[in-house]
């Protein structure tokens, strides 16, 4: 289905790279061919030049419901009449989405409205430095929770810089990279010696229950529980960055399935199914810092809580509760999940298959897959090589190594089925 009306991919691209540095508004946008897109509807995107693509990349996974959902869409146009952006005071959408917010997540007394994850995290940062007057925070090694300076480091690290100094940028001071220390995900160990080490020091430890970032590596039992326990001993706040489990693996989130309670939230993504929202959540006492009669932690945003994102984020957690989107999407998910496990296993490919309910992804490793350090075994060349025999098949996915990959309500059992037919062949290739 070409769409005339559009100049060719190429075109698009060269016009970008003169006037967007590098030609795209992301460091991890980079995919090649294709270029860019100009459509999207349910489970498929189109790139300029008319090519359909099965979506699961879906846009870091914010796209829970399938593009364009009509629910979604239809609140959205509505939300803006008969009220836009006003700027004093409030407007119902955010009243409707904080008491949503506060009545499915578990640890939520009280929630702000926030336009991305990372301005989330910022405050979550912010505000257990200021309830505890400490300086450090501690994240594991390749978690990511975004690009502001205290959490951009060590996320996707090469074996030299792993557990060492790897900045994710140029520009940050010293003094603010030196304060969040990195541990290892599902060793508890790793942060008893910074507790020992920075004894009355550490303010808060951010952890996403599931570091989607390097993929799936899911939480051995007790991991989570053990957090909650060293940072309760410790005087430190637990924050769970939900930004990717949130709305995406059960209404809320990893802390409802896992029973662990965090002191705040963080979550964005799946929650607006690809509207620009996202919040912190949290104890009433911590979120009550935010509050402008007598708190003592800034909170501030010309564009927080939107009415047309708030909107969004009303019909979408209203769908997911509704339409039983999560027992779809995991039911699409396993059947992914299996299907690529029966195919590598009938080829002999050195690869396994991880994910949890709609997340599937597929790392090139032999052996016990437990934490980073595992994951630095991984072909990231057959990865790559893997993802452009599935782009050039017309099946979008994350183009990172590491990363993992989403299945959407509006997928259906035959976009998996065809999925895994392309998968077959791309893999026989890549060992042929
Ligand atoms: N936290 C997690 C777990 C994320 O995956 C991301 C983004 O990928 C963020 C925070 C930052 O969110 P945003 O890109 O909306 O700023």
């Amino acid at each position: 289905m070409a769409e005339s009306s559009f100049p060719k991919g190429a075109d698009w691209a060269r016009r970008a790279e003169r006037v967007i540095p590098g030609g795209l508004n992301s460091f991890s946008r980079y995919l090649g061919e294709p270029y860019g897109f100009a459509r999207s509807a349910g489970a498929h995107v189109w790139d300029f030049d008319g090519n359909r693509y099965v979506d699961y990349h879906a846009a870091f996974g914010a796209i829970v419901l399938g593009h364009n959902d009509p629910d979604v869409d239809q609140a959205v146009s509505e939300a803006l009449n008969p009220v836009d952006l006003i700027g004093v005071g409030i407007t119902r959408p955010e009243v409707e989405v904080a008491e949503l917010i506060c009545s499915v997540i578990p640890s939520a007394d009280q929630m702000i409205c926030c336009t991305s994850g990372s301005e989330a995290t910022f405050h979550a940062v912010r505000l257990s430095r200021a309830v505890t007057g400490r300086r450090m925070i501690v994240k594991v090694q390749g978690g990511y929770h975004g690009w502001h300076d205290a959490v951009a480091r060590n996320v996707i690290s090469p074996p030299d810089l792993a557990y060492g100094m790897d900045p994710m940028s140029s520009g940050i001071l010293s003094e603010t990279l030196d304060s969040t220390l990195i541990a290892e995900f599902n060793d508890l160990t790793s942060l008893e010696e910074l507790y020992s080490r920075y004894p009355d020091q550490i303010a808060a430890v951010i952890v996403e229950p599931i570091p989607h970032n390097v993929g799936a590596l899911l939480p051995n039992p007790g991991y989570l529980e053990g957090l909650r326990k060293a940072t309760e001993a410790q005087g430190s706040l637990l924050i769970f960055d939900e930004v990717i489990t949130g709305f995406r693996h059960a209404l809320g989130g990893w802390q409802e399935i896992s029973g662990v309670t965090p002191d705040l939230t963080s979550f964005g993504k799946a929650m607006g199914n690809g509207h620009p929202i996202a919040g912190l959540a949290g104890k009433l006492e911590y979120m009550q810092q935010f509050n402008s009669a007598g708190g003592s932690v800034l909170l501030a945003g010309t564009f927080t809580g939107h009415p047309s994102s708030c909107a969004a984020a009303v019909a979408t957690i209203n769908k997911l509760r509704d339409a039983k989107v999560f027992e779809r999407t995991a039911e699409l998910g396993q059947r992914m999940r299996d299907g690529l496990t029966s195919i590598i296993a009938e080829l002999g490919v050195p690869a396994q298959v991880r994910g949890y309910g709609s997340v599937f992804c597929l790392y090139f490793i032999e052996g016990d897959i437990n934490g980073y350090r595992d994951l630095m075994r991984n072909d990231d060349t057959r990865y790559r090589d893997f993802h452009r025999g599935m782009t050039d098949r017309g099946f979008l996915m994350l183009p990172m190594s590491l990363k993992r990959n989403h299945v959407s309500f509006a997928h259906t059992e035959e976009d998996v089925d065809r999925t895994l037919d392309a998968a077959r062949e791309v893999l026989k290739e890549l060992i042929s």
